[in-house]
């Protein structure tokens, strides 16, 4: 990181720089224009050093010479905002691909890089696409909302997302319900089937209700609302108590259709695997029709997503092909199980427990296992006992194996699966050669 040029790089910035000498950003005020460019140089430093994909590091550079940059790229532009537990990043591919469908440029954050740089990054890299649409992290919304002023904000889900958050939850529905108090003018795309969601939306004048579904209900037993036990039904849920209630749904996923706005029904027919992406792709023609699109037309540019960020890519490896699917946390292993080939073909699960994927791995016993019975189980990762103390007690029969490779070398050559959770993800993807 070229920290050491950074006081250069400020002073630069003060300098007058003539209007036309900075082509593509004229619309911006000259700290900003400065800012971005330096921010680029940065990046592409970052990148020829090989010190990563210089999305983040560019963006950090920018805010330093321009503390609102992000104002300031986001100026002008329809700016949408998705945010969620689970399925951010591949819901934000979704509605770019789908405005994208309608012939417009849209600037998107797509590797995951969700925090104000990664964004600022983003905007900078495309500025003259009049469409945004960002993955932002779900404790940042507020923040986030107030520097980027978004058209649509969207909802996708809320649970726990390591053992050491669990209480957080709460606390960012809350957050984002007084975000959008102070925000009238939001138009909000929410799933109805997760109460906490709908409760945080609930004062919203402008809402599209997607009936997304809802597979894990361990957050959710309680009304967001008076804190008694919520009853569910075909229906959907309600609290007996205060009378919340899930809101009529406009978009609805139903089995593997889409039911839009206006009753139309058609087949998703996705390359991206399971019912969590389904519901993702729902969604994200929520949020393009909301801005004119059409669903015929917007269809087959969700179909063309194959992969996002690395992840349901398929990497062939000495005669076997592997699946890699990332899970980070209960309701992604839940999402993540979901998505296994139906063949019996065997899985391999890695977990470890660095920063990023939380250090307690206590989480582990919250997922269900029995549903792998039967197939070929291999785990791995740094916290590969823990997951087999608790695969032992599902009764779940499973081998040992030090990495994906002698998973590989244990199995017979076809298809094999791996879920693992963020940084062993990560290994594997570097072990794999996968750097893109
Ligand atoms: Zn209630």
């Amino acid at each position: 990181m070229p920290t050491t040029s950074l006081p250069g790089l400020a002073k630069l910035a003060r300098r007058p720089i003539s209007r036309d000498s900075i082509s593509g950003v004229s619309k911006l005020p000259i700290r900003a224009r400065v800012a971005t460019t330096l921010g680029g140089a940065a990046g592409r430093m970052s990148r020829l050093t090989g010190r990563g994909d210089g999305s983040v590091i560019g963006g950090v550079v920018g805010l330093r010479v321009a503390p609102d940059l992000l104002t300031q790229l986001a100026v002008g532009r329809q700016v949408v905002l998705v945010t969620g537990t689970n399925g951010k990043t591949t819901t934000t591919r979704l509605v770019a691909a789908a405005i994208g469908s309608m012939g417009q440029d849209v600037a998107s954050n797509a590797f995951g890089a969700n925090m104000e740089s990664g964004l600022v990054a983003a905007l900078s890299g495309a500025l003259e696409a009049p469409f945004a649409v960002l993955e932002v992290d779900e404790r940042h919304l507020p923040k986030i909302m107030e520097a980027t002023r978004p058209r649509v904000v969207v909802l996708l889900n809320l649970s726990r997302d390591q053992m050491d958050r669990a209480a957080e939850i709460w606390l960012v529905a809350r957050r984002w319900r007084e975000a959008f108090a102070a925000m009238p003018e939001v138009h909000v795309v929410a799933n109805a089937d997760d109460p906490l969601v709908a409760w945080a939306a609930g004062s919203v004048k402008s809402v599209s209700w997607v009936a997304a579904g809802q597979r894990w209900h361990e957050d959710s037993w309680c009304c967001p609302e008076c804190g008694s036990h919520l009853r569910r039904d075909e229906l959907g849920w309600r609290c007996g108590e205060c009378g919340l209630s899930r809101p009529p749904a406009r978009w609805v996923l139903d089995g593997a259709a889409v039911i839009d706005a206006f009753g139309a029904v058609r087949e998703l027919g996705l390359a991206l695997p399971g019912r969590a992406n389904m519901s993702n792709a729902v969604m994200a023609l929520a949020v393009a029709s909301f801005f004119g699109a059409d669903v015929d037309q917007a269809l087959p540019h969700l179909r063309s997503v194959t992969s996002v960020a690395g992840r349901y890519t398929t990497v062939p490896r000495r005669g076997r092909n592997l699946r890699l699917l990332l899970a980070k946390n209960p309701a992604g292993w839940l999402e993540a199980f979901d998505v296994l080939g139906q063949d019996g073909r065997p899985v391999m699960l890695a977990v470890n427990a660095q920063g990023p994927d939380g250090r307690d791995t206590s989480w582990l016993w919250d997922v269900d296992y029995r549903v792998l019975r039967g197939r070929p189980v291999l785990v791995a990762g740094e916290r590969r006992i823990d997951l087999a103390v608790r695969l032992e007690v599902d009764q779940v029969r499973f081998g040992l194996v030090d990495g994906v490779d002698e998973a590989v070398d244990r199995v017979p050559p076809g298809d094999l699966d791996v879920i693992a959770n963020y940084t062993a993800f990560q290994q594997i993807r570097a072990t794999l050669g996968r750097t893109a």
